[in-house]
């Protein structure tokens, strides 16, 4: 969309946004007539600042005086926001003051594993699916009804909300949603594109539901588990490559499972460097309390065919749909970092032909068969820190900010005294 149709539209405003490290959508708004050439200027320490507002300490913090970046709007994702008249929205990328690109934004980092699987002649595609949370103010459940999976209308959803967020997002290729498995917990599904776009999308659903939500007084939660007493919210990632003629490559009715060579070693791909990649795609203390048997959520490193129960499950379907559905991650990651990490394994796994053990059959959380994932944040992010090929495709700077953001966060939290300890010792001790 150009900016004089734009104008015709009736759009006088620009969002500008950018993810931040841990996936937050940053921006400004910007009138339409004062559009930057060259960009707008951030303090770089917002792309590690908590959501609490505590910069943390990585480069680009106090110590180094708050620098800039700057954000150049990339005019191809234009959109005219459904919701709100007169507004559109634009997603941007991050440079450093003299033009070298920003090589912790998320979309460079995207971007950068996206260019190592094209040396191998491949592009990737992805599919997200995205599950969340209603929640009232106060932070209870929304009760939409006593709803559990698939139950359609007013059994689960007496406010509507989750059909009138579909129409609202539907520009961002939304093919359908359904009640989760609890109460107040629905799932969005976004159509498959190159891994780029499909990340865009996905970023801008978590902050579009969010918006949607608050305009009816609630909130949206993409943490990976809100509940104590419920199950957690997945963030699931269909995977597939094509070639230069743009045919699936995992596809291939002469191979076992009719999988081709190349998708064996995709998923050899994504279980060697499993532990590491949940650093990004779990990246929360939270995210490990959405794991466990019987949860739907992956415990053990696995792959198994059309078994929801194992950490990847290969769809039934072949042909152009032949696909890896990566169940590792949970709704919290950022989805650029989330799709670059399995980008990378792709291209790391294909790359070094990489060979996946036997695939699970029948029941998937028995820890005698396959090795359990990391079980805490701190064993992904050392998990992380060792694997040094996925760093190296992700970018060494990248790697190491994350890293040094990520730990802060776990400092955070090893000092702050919780609800539970209160109730565990407060009285009793
Ligand atoms: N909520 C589950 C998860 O955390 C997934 C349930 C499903 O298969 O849709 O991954
Ligand atoms: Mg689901
Ligand atoms: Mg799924």
């Amino acid at each position: 969309m150009t900016v004089e149709r734009l104008r015709q539209a009736g759009v006088d405003i620009v969002r500008i946004c950018y993810p931040d490290l841990i996936g937050v959508e940053r921006g400004k708004d910007v009138f339409l007539d004062s559009l930057p050439e060259h960009g707008l200027t951030f303090c770089q320490a917002v792309y590690y600042t908590s959501p609490q507002a505590d910069v943390v300490p990585v480069p680009g913090g106090l110590d180094r005086g708050l620098p800039d970046i700057v954000v150049r709007p990339d005019l191809a994702t234009l959109a005219v926001l459904p919701w709100q008249d007169g507004v559109a929205h634009c997603l941007a990328d991050a440079y450093w003051p003299d033009g070298r690109p920003f090589p912790e934004d998320p979309r460079q980092v995207l971007r950068a594993a996206i260019a190592r699987l094209g040396e191998l002649g491949l592009t990737a595609v992805a599919g997200p699916e995205l599950e969340y949370f209603l929640i009232n103010p106060d932070g209870t459940r929304y009760d939409g009804g006593p709803g559990n999976v698939y139950v359609v209308g007013n059994k689960g959803d007496q406010g509507g909300h989750l059909i009138a967020t579909m129409r609202a997002l539907k520009w961002l290729g939304v093919t359908m949603g359904c009640h989760e498995f609890s109460p107040g917990q629905f799932e969005i599904n976004l159509t498959h594109s190159e891994a780029l776009d499909a990340a865009d999308r996905a970023f801008r659903l978590k902050s579009a539901v969010k918006e949607l939500a608050r305009r009816d007084g609630l909130n949206a939660t993409f943490m990976a588990r809100p509940f104590n007493d419920e199950g957690g919210s997945g963030f699931h990632v269909h995977l597939s490559c094509l070639d230069a003629e743009g045919r699936n490559v995992f596809d291939d009715p002469a191979s076992p499972y009719g999988l081709s060579r190349t998708a064996r070693h995709a998923i050899g791909g994504v279980i060697a460097h499993a532990p590491a990649l949940a650093a990004l795609l779990n990246p929360t203390i939270n995210s490990y309390k959405r794991f466990g048997p019987d949860t739907l959520a992956p415990w053990l490193n696995d792959w198994g065919l059309d078994n929801r129960s194992a950490m990847i499950r290969i769809p039934p379907e072949r042909g152009d749909a032949a696909r890896l559905e990566v169940r590792l991650g949970d709704a919290s990651a950022n989805p650029y970092l989330g799709i670059a990490a399995l980008v990378a394994a792709l291209y790391l796994g294909i790359r070094d032909k990489a060979e996946p053990p036997e695939p699970l059959e029948g029941y998937g959380y028995d820890p005698e068969r396959s090795p359990t994932l990391p079980m805490t944040l701190p064993a992904a992010l050392d998990a992380f820190e060792a694997d040094a090929e996925l760093a190296e495709v992700l970018g060494k700077e990248f790697t190491a900010a994350f890293l040094s953001y990520k730990r802060d966060e776990v400092e955070r939290f090893s000092r702050h005294v919780t609800d539970w300890e209160l109730r565990e010792y407060a009285y009793h001790l």
